[in-house]
């Protein structure tokens, strides 16, 4: 403590002295913070801004996602995706666009560039948070692998599914320390296991329903 106040009084100036803090002068209001670019200055390609982003030569596209759904829900779940799939942390963004064939419903693609191994355990997540969507994997610039996704007929052994029945055994408030499982009904959303609640397969995480 004694070393701190030492230093402390040096950079004050000396022990004993008067400390005085600096006082920065205020900045000017006329500052030019917004910049205009000379666009004369740029090369042509930079000129260009087309919709979406450039081909993807290695990575993964999860396309069709939420297909239907209004833009603002197909934002928000495609937040969940990219974190139910530890994909938040890579490079890459997500898109709202509209299909060829159907112009008038929206769907959501989330791309992420880069090497990517995904394992059953990750198409088994894939497919119960974004049932209906089609993923690519993609090396050298081609299309190597295609999946089309359905709900699976059962989710369990992940730590971040969570069944909202407060009363559920398996509901983390309850402190049991039994894990959530969920099988697929007949109108496909996800019962679950112990207290018999439906939920959409957006309502079965729990990183949603905090
Ligand atoms: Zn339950």
């Amino acid at each position: 403590m004694y070393v701190r106040i030492v230093l402390l009084s040096m950079i004050a100036g000396k022990i004993g002295g008067e400390f005085k803090p600096i006082r920065h002068k205020e900045v000017q209001e006329e500052e030019d913070y917004i910049q205009e670019v000379d666009l004369t200055a740029l090369p042509v390609k930079e000129k260009v801004i087309s919709e979406g982003v450039q081909p993807i030569h290695d990575g993964l596209v999860i396309d069709h996602i939420c297909r239907g759904d209004k833009p603002s829900e197909i934002r928000d779940h495609m937040r969940l995706i990219s974190s139910v799939l530890g994909l938040d942390e890579a490079k890459g963004g997500e898109w709202v666009s509209t299909g060829h064939k159907d112009g008038a419903l929206f769907k959501g693609i989330i791309f992420r560039p880069g090497s990517y191994e995904l394992s059953r355990k990750h198409l088994k997540r894939l497919s119960a948070v974004a049932p209906g969507s089609m993923l690519n994997l993609i090396k050298g610039g081609k299309v190597v692998n295609k999946y089309r996704l359905h709900l699976p007929p059962r989710i369990y052994n992940f730590e971040d599914l969570g069944c909202t029945n407060e009363a559920c055994i398996s509901h983390p408030d309850q402190s049991e320390g039994v894990p959530a499982r969920f099988y697929r009904t007949s109108d496909n959303r996800f019962a679950c296991a112990y207290c018999g609640k439906n939920h959409t397969f957006k309502e079965i995480w729990k990183s949603r329903n905090k």
